[in-house]
């Protein structure tokens, strides 16, 4: 159990473009401006932190947005939409079934001919320009409070987010990946694909613990709820029970379970996504 545990605070970075998003985002949307797109266009649920994000980043960069949203239009009115809309990021919401087509050919160029002139970034905004974004994470200052860290934790949704961890890391770093969706073996292949698409060599030393979902995506156990206002109790430190709160979680299970060595220096990553807390807690 006697190991240093520490938080990279990138819900701190930025009031409304928190945590792992802005790095996503940053270069997708200098990209599309300066390749003269109108718009950007991407998918996302009703309490997506991703197209909260993409609503507010696209505002300020001066480039039209709009949001394919998984739902009924009786979302719109939801905390995260209302943000969104307010920003000025048009909603279009579809069925479940037209939102499992995000990736298909045929529904994108769909898509362009209803939002001409669009870019399009993927679901959670994970593409070789997210990847990228995250190239000066570890310049960050606050890197100086922490002696020697040889282990860094995140939790992973689409990958892209550790993906770029694992792209940027020093050799020394090793990285831990949480999903929070049940079955994610296929992230081992797809942050791969992320890491080659970004032209990243490959890299040792990362790995993925699939047993943090706590039944599914956006699954919510007594158990994490519980975790979660203990974890805020003693620290202070809000997480949402999406991500930063199920990567804690199992963190916290795994270090009682004496699954690492005494006196490894842990950082955590809080990737933020609290306002999706507003649809939860
Ligand atoms: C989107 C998100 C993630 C997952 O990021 P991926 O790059 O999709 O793996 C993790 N934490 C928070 C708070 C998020 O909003």
């Amino acid at each position: 159990m006697n190991v240093a545990l520490y938080m990279l605070r990138l819900d701190q970075i930025h009031p409304q473009v928190s945590g792992n998003k802005w790095y996503k985002l940053r270069y997708n949307l200098s990209c599309a401006k300066a390749q003269g797109y109108k718009r950007v266009l991407s998918f996302g649920g009703a309490y997506s932190n991703h197209l909260h994000a993409l609503a507010w980043a696209g505002r300020e960069a001066g480039i039209e947005t709009v949001g394919i949203v998984r739902g009924e239009p009786e979302y719109a009115s939801n905390p995260t939409l209302t943000d969104a809309r307010q920003w000025g990021m048009q909603l279009q919401f579809v069925s479940r079934k037209k939102y499992r087509c995000r990736a298909d050919e045929d529904y994108l160029k769909q898509l362009l001919i209803k939002y001409p002139d669009a870019y399009i970034v993927p679901e959670g905004g994970s593409n070789a320009l997210a990847v990228k974004g995250f190239e000066d994470i570890f310049e960050l200052p606050c890197w100086q409070n922490v002696p020697a860290p040889d282990l860094l934790v995140s939790a992973c949704g689409t990958g892209g987010t550790l993906a770029g961890l694992i792209a940027a890391k020093p050799a020394s770093l090793e990285v831990l990946g949480i999903p929070v969706l049940k079955g994610a073996e296929f992230l081992y292949r797809d942050i791969a694909a992320l890491l080659d698409s970004a032209h990243v060599d490959p890299v040792e030393g990362w790995s993925l613990d699939l047993d943090g979902h706590e039944g599914g995506y956006a699954k919510i156990t007594p158990a994490l709820h519980d975790f979660i206002a203990y974890f805020e109790k003693i620290t202070k430190i809000e997480l949402d029970p999406v991500y930063t709160g199920k990567m804690m979680f199992r963190l916290h299970k795994l270090i009682e379970l004496g699954k690492f060595a005494p006196g490894r220096s842990i950082v955590a990553v809080h990737t933020g996504g609290l306002q999706g807390r507003r649809g939860f807690l």
